[in-house]
């Protein structure tokens, strides 16, 4: 007998958008239920070991007493000053790790938090759309009003800033961004982060910019920071992930840099929610930014190896399609005559390959959908595979 609801949820739970990607996990549940043997090319899940020092840093953590203690709410200034170092020796920008570096308990936790440091109650925020949809909703709890920037592949997968109403500009308070960009791997050039930081002081905003995905990156292109570019640090703050980059995304930890008030109000929020990481993970955090980093550029070989069988394989398959040349998502577009849900439905039912249809990232997602490259290559070859069956009809 279903239980009849007692409670009513809050007005900002009933303001969540709807969860489009319930149906099709649905399906994928069913199809499993009949032994069908899905290859999962939907979930963004690093499927890699974290690499053996940085656990074992972990361990050597947990023999020093007290490890069990409150850890300190900004996080310990081992790993403040580690990754201010790992910033100055990737982007060669310095930031001090008393006042511009928090840790936070994975990137998401500081883009959730951020609106709340930052809007009011009926302040405009831009977002990206298509966007991790944390971005959008994180709004809506803080009570503001999210505009969408419509990312399309005419314009790279940028936002087109002169398109963005003067007065909408005006009443904004918040852009963020997304770059590399999940889930459309559109790629920020320098340049483009000039002309964000000129949009943000002519309209006094402030610039929210996840990074989560810098060092997931191939054919040597180059993932430049926000702070490389002059008066970045006037308007910015960039959160960073050691999930992607270090196999680490269920340790949950991750920091954001950037300028001192922006970084304070995050950390005021902080402070009256939680208390901090666990301070062995934090020192397994060191480990992972101070210690060997061949463990990332075999990393990006990896993944290269694997988008290069994807990109090939959908190709054949007749797929259209920007290469990646960041993050580990392909977003290529549906044939014609298909929606992403139709689409992203028929590769789970003719070939057993569940992908994430484009529109549950937001509107201008729709037409798309996203392939994750976190699975091994056996399984990419068989998906490719299946996808080429599916389109000879054999
Ligand atoms: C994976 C991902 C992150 C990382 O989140 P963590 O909380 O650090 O694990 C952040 N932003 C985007 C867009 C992502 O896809």
């Amino acid at each position: 007998m279903e239980k009849k609801a007692k409670f009513e949820p809050a007005q900002r739970l009933k303001e969540l958008p709807p969860y489009v990607f319930a149906e099709i996990e649905a399906k994928k549940k069913a199809l499993e239920a009949k032994g069908v043997e899905i290859i999962n090319l939907g979930r963004g899940d690093p499927d890699l070991p974290t690499p053996p020092h940085i656990v074992q840093r972990l361990k050597d953590a947990l023999k020093k007493p007290g490890f069990n203690r409150y850890p300190s709410y900004v996080g310990i200034t081992e790993f403040r000053r580690a990754a201010a170092r790992w910033y100055k020796k990737r982007f060669g920008v310095s930031f001090d790790p008393e006042t511009e570096v928090i840790s936070l308990i994975g990137s998401k936790e500081g883009v959730s938090h951020a609106p709340m440091a930052y809007i009011d109650q009926g302040d405009i925020a831009l977002f990206p759309d298509p966007c991790f949809p944390i971005f959008y909703t994180s709004i809506l709890f803080a009570k503001g009003r999210p505009f969408p920037m419509p990312l399309s592949e005419e314009n790279a997968f940028l936002p087109d800033l002169g398109k963005i109403p003067p007065e909408v500009a005006e009443g904004a308070k918040l852009i963020s961004l997304n770059y590399p960009n999940n889930p459309t791997t559109g790629v920020a050039t320098k340049d483009f982060f000039r002309e964000v930081v000129r949009f943000a002081k002519k309209y006094h905003l402030i610039v929210l910019q996840d990074q989560a995905y810098s060092e997931i990156s191939y054919d040597n292109h180059y993932v430049p920071s926000i702070f490389e570019v002059d008066g970045a640090m006037d308007v910015g703050i960039e959160f960073h992930s050691l999930s992607k980059t270090y196999n680490m995304a269920g340790w949950r930890i991750g920091y954001a840099v950037g300028n001192a008030e922006l970084v304070g109000y995050l950390s005021m929020v902080k402070t009256n929610i939680d208390v901090g990481i666990f301070e062995p993970i934090q020192m397994a955090g060191v480990e992972a930014l101070e210690g060997d980093q061949s463990g990332v550029d075999e990393l990006r070989r990896i993944y290269q190896r694997r988008r290069d069988i994807l990109v090939a394989g959908l190709r054949e398959a007749g797929l259209e399609f920007r290469i990646p040349q960041a993050t580990f998502y392909l977003w290529a577009r549906v044939p014609s005559g298909h929606t992403s849900a139709s689409f992203a439905d028929h590769l789970l039912e003719k070939a057993g390959v569940m992908v994430t249809p484009g529109n549950g990232f937001g509107k201008s997602g729709e037409g798309y959908v996203r392939f994750a490259f976190t699975v091994p290559e056996e399984d990419l070859h068989e998906a490719v595979r299946r996808l080429a069956k599916l389109q000879t009809g054999e």
